[in-house]
């Protein structure tokens, strides 16, 4: 139906039958007269530009659109006039003010008199065509791109001849395609040399170590598929037929030259492609990753065999939960995690629960004797710590909290069987372990070790004690004599003290001075008593803070007998009266005793008068030195290095535990003794911390 034949001169009469008849018209249609008032639009131009018609109708389509044309208004009218008809692109303005691009078809309509009358417009939005063609373009240039650019190898593969050549098996009546693809090698060779190349990206050429793509394009594909991997091509067949849209699968691949090499197939039929009988096929070479895996699977096995092959206990944690309390307490802003502890001792139970083990190693059950490692793997810690070990578990904490590199620590874990080991328990984990949750910690069970330490000390001690009791045999003489003198005292007291109780007039001030002395020297000789029997019973005092000269004073009082025997003249140089220390006496004076007899003895060697010994007290620096010095023959060179070692002397009787004893005595107190020789004799020095 022609529009002039319809629309009457200037009125439109026959409106609502025309619209009707307009308004199914998917294309918007608009009707404007010559003075370009709008006198009817369709729905789809009221759809297209978003006005109602009775809005648009009257009014100036130029304005009321916004019309805008690259060559003016005038121009298109012009040609409108003369051709009686325009069409070409413009720009208007939607009621929701956006610009759009409009293609025009204006058609113009004459009376019977050959007059202009009004124009009908068709039009049509190309702004969406634009953005669509804009979207295509990028999109069909990302997928050349990606086509091109992918580490991928990408093929478009022809599968038309295959496809015939299944459509002859169905038709000679194969119908277990599957069975026949993968039994019958000679189809599937003919099918891989009937699967031509369409294209390929330049990747390919590089993987596959084609000279050009052209020289790939046109060819077959039956170089690239060993023997071994042709089963993948038939299944990658079936996929199709049973039209699956990919199949992706590891397979091995050879390049042209013959070489075979992992790769990743994915096989593809993308819409579209369909109908072409074309295929799609991405190659990724995965030899690099096969080779580090097959590293890593090596290097897990060897992990795996030093792991049970250590002979240290090996305990693999999960400490994942850990972390994550860990991370909470960070968050909350705990700096100081052993005073947080403290503060909320339930974090500690919280801690060993969520430290669990992950795996152990033989040498682990064998130390915490667990039957299987089932005994111990998916526990946690907790059963594994004793109170004792306690301190160890909260610094090996703060190790981690801190992220400190590294820990080690003696300390004590609870056996299976409810016993109690001494271990050595070290880690030392890298960050990257850390960061996953993995802690390794080595375990030594030190138990007969720290056994042995303690029965050492132990035979040290009993050692020691016979070496007093040893110096003691010694000094008996010099013993009986310090008793002897105060009890002959007494006994002389006593006797006078009887005479003049047998006087006519009794001298009570005489006999109140003899009793005096009899009490006094009672009460030395019961002195050294007490100080014998505390030597010989090797009981251990405590510490008591003593004046070094008090102290030097009464050991030398137990020598005083061999000194005179011995006619050695002893000469006492006291600087410092104010020099205390902080020492167990009985110990303290043995070292004394000792050196002053090793000296006497050494001294037996010179003569007479030759011999002195100089016993010499005085501070320096924090501390408070005693100084034992003779006048012998010196220590011979080669035996200066050896001289504190158990068990050497150079005396037919020496035991040779004398000066080693008195050695371990001094440090124990946080001392030194060191022997010198002066160039006429020897000087033994100790030194111990001076104490206010
Ligand atoms: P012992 O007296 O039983 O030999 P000690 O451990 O007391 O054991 O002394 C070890 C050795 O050190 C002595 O045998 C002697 O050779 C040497 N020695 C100790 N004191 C002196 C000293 N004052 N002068 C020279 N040598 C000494």
């Amino acid at each position: 139906m022609s529009v002039d034949s319809v629309l009457p001169a200037r009125r439109l009469p026959n409106v609502v039958a025309l619209a009707s008849a307009l308004d199914v018209i998917p294309e918007s249609v608009v009707i404007f007269g010559m003075d370009d008032v709008i006198l009817f639009a369709n729905k789809a131009a009221e759809a297209l530009y978003g006005h109602p018609v009775n809005a648009a109708q009257g009014r100036n389509i130029n304005d009321f659109l916004a019309m805008r044309h690259p060559h003016g208004l005038d121009e298109m009218k012009r040609l409108l006039l003369d051709t009686g008809e325009w069409s070409g692109e413009c720009f208007r303005r939607s009621a929701m003010g956006m610009e759009l691009k409009i293609g025009l078809d204006w058609t113009l309509a004459r009376d019977d008199q050959g007059t202009p009358s009004f124009v009908v417009e068709r039009s049509r939005d190309l702004t969406r065509v634009d953005e669509i063609a804009v979207q295509f373009r990028i999109a069909s240039h990302r997928y050349e791109n990606i086509f091109q650019a992918m580490a991928a190898s990408f093929w478009e593969l022809d599968f038309s001849g295959v496809r015939r050549m299944i459509g002859e098996l169905m038709q000679a009546g194969i119908s277990d395609l599957a069975s026949h693809f993968h039994t019958d090698d000679a189809w599937i060779e003919e099918a891989l040399r009937n699967t031509i190349v369409l294209d390929v990206n330049e990747k390919t050429v590089e993987m596959f170590g084609a000279e050009s793509r052209e020289a790939m394009i046109g060819g077959h594909v039956e170089a690239a598929w060993p023997k071994q991997s042709r089963h993948l091509f038939a299944d990658a067949l079936l996929c199709a037929i049973r039209r699956e849209p990919r199949l992706s699968a590891e397979t091995v691949l050879t390049r042209l030259d013959g070489t075979p090499f992992n790769a990743l197939f994915t096989v593809c039929w993308p819409p579209g492609h369909e109908g072409k009988g074309s295929v799609l096929v991405g190659v990724i070479d995965i030899s690099d990753r096969k080779r580090s895996e097959a590293e890593l699977i090596a290097s897990e096995a060897r992990y795996r065999e030093l792991f049970q092959a250590m002979s240290m206990g090996l305990l693999h944690l999960d400490t994942r939960r850990l972390w994550q309390i860990f991370n909470r307490l960070k968050q909350e802003g705990v700096a100081d995690l052993r005073a947080h502890l403290e503060s909320y001792p339930h974090l500690l139970q919280e801690a060993m629960e969520a430290t669990v083990v992950a795996e152990v190693n033989v040498a682990a059950m064998a130390l915490y004797r667990a039957a299987s490692a089932n005994d111990l793997v998916g526990k946690t810690v907790k059963s594994l710590w004793t109170p004792k070990g306690m301190k160890t578990f909260i610094r090996a904490l703060e190790s981690g909290y801190y992220l400190l590199p590294g820990f080690e620590e003696e300390t004590e874990q609870l056996r299976l069987d409810g016993t109690t080991m001494a271990v050595h328990l070290s880690f030392n984990p890298s960050p990257a372990l850390r960061a996953q949750g993995r802690l390794l910690v080595g375990l030594i069970d030190i138990s007969e070790r720290v056994a042995a330490e303690a029965s050492l000390s132990e035979l040290k001690k009993s050692f020691a004690h016979h070496t007093r009791l040893a110096l003691l045999g010694e000094m008996t003489a010099s013993i009986s004599h310090e008793i002897n003198q105060p009890l002959s005292a007494i006994m002389t007291y006593s006797a006078a003290g009887r005479r003049l109780l047998e006087r006519a007039v009794v001298d009570t001030e005489k006999l109140l001075f003899i009793h005096d002395n009899i009490v006094a020297d009672a009460r030395r000789a019961a002195d050294v008593i007490t100080r014998t029997r505390r030597m010989a019973t090797g009981k251990d005092a405590d510490k008591v803070a003593v004046q070094v000269v008090t102290l030097v004073e009464e050991a030398l009082r137990f020598v005083d007998h061999e000194l005179k025997s011995n006619s050695v003249t002893i000469e006492k140089i006291f600087a410092d009266e104010g020099g205390r220390v902080a020492v167990d006496p009985v110990q303290l004076q043995q070292v004394i005793v000792n050196l002053a007899i090793n000296a006497i003895q050494e001294m037996q060697k010179v003569p007479h008068c030759k011999r002195l010994l100089q016993v010499r007290t005085g501070t320096k620096g924090d501390g408070v030195v005693i100084a034992v010095e003779d006048r012998g023959l010196g220590i011979q060179p080669e035996n200066l290095s050896r001289l504190f070692e158990t068990f050497f002397t150079t005396k037919t009787a020496g035991l040779g535990m004398g000066l080693a004893i008195c050695k371990q005595i001094v440090e124990a107190h946080g001392g030194k003794l060191i022997a010198t020789n002066t160039g006429s004799g020897a000087l033994f020095e100790t030194t111990l911390p001076r104490v206010p």
